[in-house]
Order: structure tokens, then C-alpha cells, then sequence
């Protein structure tokens, strides 16, 4: 008790020589610069967290903020004064606290399920479950002006849901369970002068407060990559609401798994792990489902797509929501404005149901790391349909909007749902801009060009599941006459870091019979090479499978492999080379991992909330490997190493 009233620098170097020592100080030490720090109406809720313990992310718990779920994290450990990805230490605090709300509102939700199986859940609760994950995912939404009001709602969903529990417990004549986790704020306290105090709440059920509650670093470690798979899982399923589609399969296990991260099960490292390969695999599911409401505007189709000026007052839309462009291209249909698509939204010149607008004319830039350097140069609107946003520039603030749970402070918002949007301020916006003019036309656009990337004046695209299954016969055959000798699938997320050219190495250097499948805006890796085409069939050898949404695509074309060739997936000629950065990439690995398919090179940086010992699994179990270099990897990846 005596050392926790020494200054932390002081008692944390005598917690290395005794583990019992450490923990007490550790706890004792936690409850006096809790009461030290935070104000009289949070020391109450002290009262209800379990017994803490000391762990090495104690050191970061006097900083402003701590977040480490992307591979852009800080140091590659995490981002402790302000996010890299521009995230303040308010809106880092405030999205903790809305991942707490949604961790108890699931909490109840599944507890009154398992009291009276079949009980009906209103959809808004299950939503609100979606959009809160979503809304926190990295490059999502900045706006604590949205933020804070979105807890406001959890609150008001948790108290349905804690009645709906309740009323399941009285109907079924059971006792309650005692929620064991750190009460919310209440409602009064969600202001924005009432920040300092929201921020010191938060640090009680942040990553911090994870690891304190944890039997362990690699507990809590897993318990985050299951945080953070729901989060890619959820950005997934709210694209599928977007277009009018759900499965309540997908939100029972949600709230079953959110549910599980406060349980007393969630120490068991076996149960925790095995509930992430379960988000695997429902993940799977999910992009399945993704698959066919994309398909609703038409099975993707191979085609070209210019990348060079067209004339005229345009629209540029970035993000990943296909349904929104369609409502944009229908609302802008005979405006004479021009829409180019940016980023991950490239693929939707292969979808019929948009290629059929005539105004969608081409696609204008590269992955959305490059928003700064390529959006002021595009002379009109632009719209964010999704991630990933970053913090937006002066030169082009005004002329920005945003669509769902994305959201900038000061950046006009076009509403939650498409029916609510008004595509007036967007059109208004394009015609006030200067456009591309006419002396430009067939040009290359102005952006300042990639080091070592020379962008083409045209794009291949199109080739999702249906089209490669569709020349399924050819591609065997050509594997059969050595004219194809390995797949290798390059993509994922792409960033800003150099060390991202590590897939431009394995593009260049895969043999000159391997064929290179690619889909996410990890793509722009790649998809400059000129990789000629497969024997005399026309087929390319670097085939665009679409977003990284379509990562389903990916899975079947596989599986269809495996069957055609009469091995198991794991046997194909097939290699990955994963480059990961936000939540969906998460999710993808976990599908990866729920699958079977490895090895997995994963890169650049492996994610900092893996554990050493956690990584050792994955590293033996499940085929993880972390990239080094092109060449080697490559031969090794050739051997099936
Ligand atoms: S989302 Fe990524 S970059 Fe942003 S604060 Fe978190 S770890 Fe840092
Ligand atoms: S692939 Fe990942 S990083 Fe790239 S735009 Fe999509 S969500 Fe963002």
C-alpha cells in the first residue's frame, strides 16, 4: 500500500521482482490516481470494476489517449497523444466510451436472449450495434458533435434492453445476472464542456481497462482482436443495411461475442480465440451476403476504365458504397455533371446497373492515403460514402460530403440512410466548382504522381468470382499446361508507409507463369504492372477481384480451384501476401484463420495488440507469417512455407 503512493516511475520498476507485489501495488496504485485525478461523479463508478492488475500497457496510462487497432499505430505500439490517423484524444475517449455502450447494450440483448430463446429483438437495437462498432472504426468518423449524441442513444438502448432482461428474467422466475463491467456516463454528463471528465471516464473501459481486467496481456490482446474483427464485421454488415439487406444471424452472434468480451469466459484464451475463428467465420458469411447485395445492380463484368481528364463539372466518389452511387448517378443523370469514381470504388465501373450511366465517366486518383495530395486537384464535389476519410485540407473542406456514419466536424453530412439524402447541395457544389476543362481533355489528371508508380491511362477490371469461375475450364487448362504455376493473391489495405512497396517487390517479382489476384485499395500496389496475359487465352495475369468488401469473391474462386483440381484448399497452388491496416482487414484475417488458408503473409507490420505468445500461435498454428523480403518470401511462399 506504501509503494502505491510512490510516483508510478518510482514503484514500476519494483513490480519486475515480485508478480504478487505488483499486483497489489498495481491495484492500490490504480484506485489512488483514480482518486487523485477524477472528478467526485466518476469516483463512484470506481466502486464497480473488478480487481485490477498491472501490465505493461500501464505505462501509457497517465497519456492523453491510447489506441492501437490499425497498423498505422504509433511506433508500431500505439498512438498516445493524438491518433496518425488524425484521431484526437476527445474523439478517441468519446469512441471508447460509445465500444463500452455497445459491449453492455449487447451484454443485456444476449442475456435476455439466452433467458427466453425466440424472443423477439427490435432492429433498432440490433443497428444501433452496427453503426456504433462502425462509427469507431479507424477513418470513419472525427465528429464529436455526432459522437457524443450517438451515446446518448446507447444509453436510452441499454435501458430498453436491461428492461427487456430484466422482464425475460421475471417471466422465467430466474435471478438476474450481475453485469460485471464499468457503468456509462450518465446522460447529463454527455456534453461537450463536460469533455476532461468524459475523456477520464473513458480511460476506465478503454484498451487500458482491457488489460487491468484481464488475467493476462494475451488475454486481453485476443479479447481486442475480437474487438476489432466485430468492428470489420459490422463495417460489412452496414454496407448489406445500405442496400436493404440483413441476416439476424449476423446480430445474434454479435451481441454474443460483444456479450462474451464482459463474461467470465473471456479469461479462458481457448474460448476468447475460439470466438474469434466463430467471427471468421460468420465474417464470411457476411461478405457473402455483401456479395449479393452489390449483385442486385448486375454481376461484375470485365471492362477498361479511363483514368484521364474528361471535360466538364464532375463529382468525385470515394469510400466503398456502391447503392449510394447508384442513388448520386440516378440523381445526376442528364445534370451534364461528369462522376468519377476515386479509391476502392473503381470496381463499380463493373457492375452493369452503374456502368449503364453514361456520366460515369472514369476514375480519377489512387488509394485513399492520397486524399491530400489528389483531392485538391479534383475541380469539383466530393463524396464520402465510407471510409476511409482522412482529416480533410482547406482546398477542398467546402467542397466535401459524407454519407452514413462517416462524419468530419465542419464537413457537410448527407444523412444516416439513402432515403434520407439530398443530393442538391452535392450537384449545387459540382456546378459552382471549375470542373475539368475542355483543353485538359484525355490528359493526365494534375495529382503530384506516386514515387516509383506510374499510374496507367486505363484500368482492367471485373474479375469477381463469377467471371474467373466463368473461364474456369481455360484457366484449368492452361494450369495443366504449365502456362499458370502458382496464384498468388496480392492485396488487402494500403497506407502511406514506404514499406508498403513491399507488394509492388512481390508483383514484380512472382514468376513470369504465376498469376496475381488482387482486390482492397492494397491493389494500387499492383495494379500499374504490366503482367501481359495468360498463354494465348487474353485472360489477364493480374486480375482485379474488386474491393477488399469482395473478399468473399476471393473465397470462391478457391474453393472452386480446390474442386476443379480435386485437392483441399489448403493444397492449391495458391499464396497470400495480405497487406493489412484497418478493422475489415481484421475481420478478413479472421475469415482467413476460420478458413484454413495459409500460409498468410502479413504485413507490413503485424498488429501491435498480437502478443508474442498469441503470435506464436498463429505463427505454428494457423500459417501467419510476417513479410520480409519480396524475393525470399516469394520462394519460400513457392515451396508452401
Ligand atoms: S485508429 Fe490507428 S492511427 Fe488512429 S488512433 Fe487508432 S491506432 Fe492510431
Ligand atoms: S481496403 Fe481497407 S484501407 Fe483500403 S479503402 Fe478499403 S477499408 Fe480503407
Amino acid at each position: 500500500f506504501f509503494f502505491a503512493f510512490l510516483p508510478p516511475k518510482m514503484f514500476r520498476p519494483l513490480l519486475r521482482f515480485t508478480p504478487k507485489l505488483a499486483n497489489r501495488v498495481g491495484a492500490a496504485a490504480h484506485v489512488r490516481c483514480f482518486a487523485t485525478t477524477a472528478p467526485k461523479q466518476l469516483q463512484r463508478v470506481h466502486q464497480h470494476t473488478a480487481a485490477v492488475r498491472v501490465t505493461e500497457m500501464e505505462k501509457y496510462a497517465e497519456d492523453p489517449m491510447f489506441c492501437f487497432q490499425c497498423e498505422q499505430t504509433s511506433s508500431g505500439t500505439g498512438c498516445n497523444n493524438v491518433g496518425t490517423c488524425g484521431k484526437t484524444p476527445d474523439t478517441s475517449g468519446l469512441q471508447d466510451l460509445l465500444v463500452h455502450g455497445v459491449k453492455i447494450l449487447a451484454w443485456y440483448v444476449h442475456n435476455a436472449r439466452q433467458t427466453a430463446p425466440g424472443l423477439q429483438v427490435d432492429a433498432a437495437l440490433y443497428h444501433f450495434v452496427i453503426t456504433g462498432l462502425f462509427t469507431t472504426l479507424t477513418n470513419v468518423n472525427f465528429d464529436n458533435t455526432a459522437i457524443l449524441p450517438m451515446i446518448q442513444t446507447c444509453l436510452e438502448h441499454i435501458d430498453t434492453a436491461k428492461a427487456l432482461y430484466l422482464d425475460a428474467c421475471k417471466q422465467a422466475g430466474r435471478e438476474p445476472a450481475t453485469l460485471d463491467a464499468m457503468p456509462m456516463p450518465e446522460a447529463e454528463a454527455l456534453t461537450a464542456s463536460n469533455m476532461a471528465d468524459l475523456v477520464t471516464h473513458s480511460k476506465l473501459v478503454g484498451v487500458l481497462a482491457t488489460y487491468q481486467r484481464a488475467q493476462s496481456d494475451d488475454v486481453a490482446g485476443v479479447l481486442e482482436m475480437l474487438i476489432y474483427g466485430l468492428k470489420g464485421v459490422a463495417a460489412y454488415t452496414d454496407h448489406c443495411i445500405v442496400a436493404g439487406v440483413e441476416d439476424v444471424a449476423v446480430y445474434e452472434h454479435m451481441v454474443e461475442a460483444l456479450a462474451f468480451t464482459l463474461s467470465e469466459d473471456r479469461n479462458d484464451l481457448g474460448k476468447a480465440l475460439a470466438m474469434c475463428l466463430k467471427t471468421g467465420e460468420v465474417n464470411l458469411n457476411v461478405t457473402k451476403m455483401l456479395y449479393g447485395a452489390n449483385s442486385l445492380l448486375g454481376v461484375p463484368q470485365p471492362r477498361s476504365v479511363k483514368a484521364n481528364i474528361v471535360p466538364g463539372k464532375c463529382i468525385l466518389v470515394s469510400g466503398h458504397d456502391l447503392h449510394v452511387l447508384h442513388s448520386l448517378l440516378k440523381a445526376t443523370e442528364g445534370t451534364g455533371i461528369n462522376v468519377f469514381t476515386h479509391g476502392e470504388m473503381l470496381p463499380a465501373h463493373s457492375y452493369p446497373e452503374l456502368a449503364k450511366f453514361t456520366h460515369l465517366v472514369g476514375h480519377f486518383g489512387g488509394p485513399w492515403s492520397r486524399q491530400k495530395m489528389e483531392f485538391p486537384h479534383f475541380p469539383g464535389a466530393i463524396v464520402m460514402t465510407t471510409n476511409c476519410l482522412m482529416p480533410p485540407l482547406k482546398t477542398y473542406k467546402r467542397r466535401m460530403f459524407t454519407f452514413g456514419v462517416v462524419g468530419w466536424q465542419g464537413v457537410a453530412h448527407l444523412g444516416l440512410q439513402l432515403k434520407d439524402v439530398d443530393w442538391s447541395g452535392v450537384i449545387a457544389t459540382a456546378k459552382a466548382s471549375p470542373g475539368f476543362l475542355a483543353q485538359h481533355a484525355d490528359k493526365p489528371f494534375p495529382y503530384p504522381a506516386e514515387h516509383g508508380i506510374k499510374r496507367p491511362a486505363e484500368y482492367t477490371i471485373g474479375f469477381g468470382h463469377e467471371a474467373i469461375i466463368a473461364n474456369a475450364g481455360t484457366v484449368l487448362d492452361e494450369v495443366k499446361k504449365g502456362n499458370i504455376s502458382r496464384f498468388f493473391l496480392v492485396g488487402g489495405c494500403d497506407g502511406s508507409e514506404s514499406v508498403r512497396s513491399y507488394f509492388t517487390d512481390v508483383g514484380n517479382s512472382v514468376p513470369d507463369s504465376a498469376v496475381i489476384l488482387t482486390l482492397g485499395c492494397g491493389k494500387y500496389r499492383v495494379n500499374h504492372l504490366d503482367k501481359g496475359t495468360i498463354g494465348d487465352t487474353g485472360l489477364p495475369r493480374l486480375l482485379d477481384m474488386g474491393q477488399c468488401n469482395d473478399s468473399y469473391s476471393a473465397v470462391a474462386v478457391a474453393l472452386a480451384l480446390a474442386e476443379a483440381l480435386g485437392c483441399s484448399v489448403g493444397e492449391l497452388p495458391l499464396s497470400f501476401a495480405i497487406s493489412w491496416l484497418e478493422q475489415k482487414a481484421v475481420a478478413v484475417l479472421l475469415t482467413m484463420l476460420h478458413l484454413g488458408l495459409k500460409p498468410i503473409y502479413l504485413g507490413p507490420e503485424l498488429p501491435a495488440f498480437v502478443t508474442p505468445a498469441v503470435l506464436d500461435v498463429l505463427v505454428k498454428d494457423f500459417g501467419v507469417r510476417p513479410v520480409g523480403n519480396a524475393k525470399a518470401d516469394i520462394q519460400a511462399m513457392i515451396q508452401g512455407e
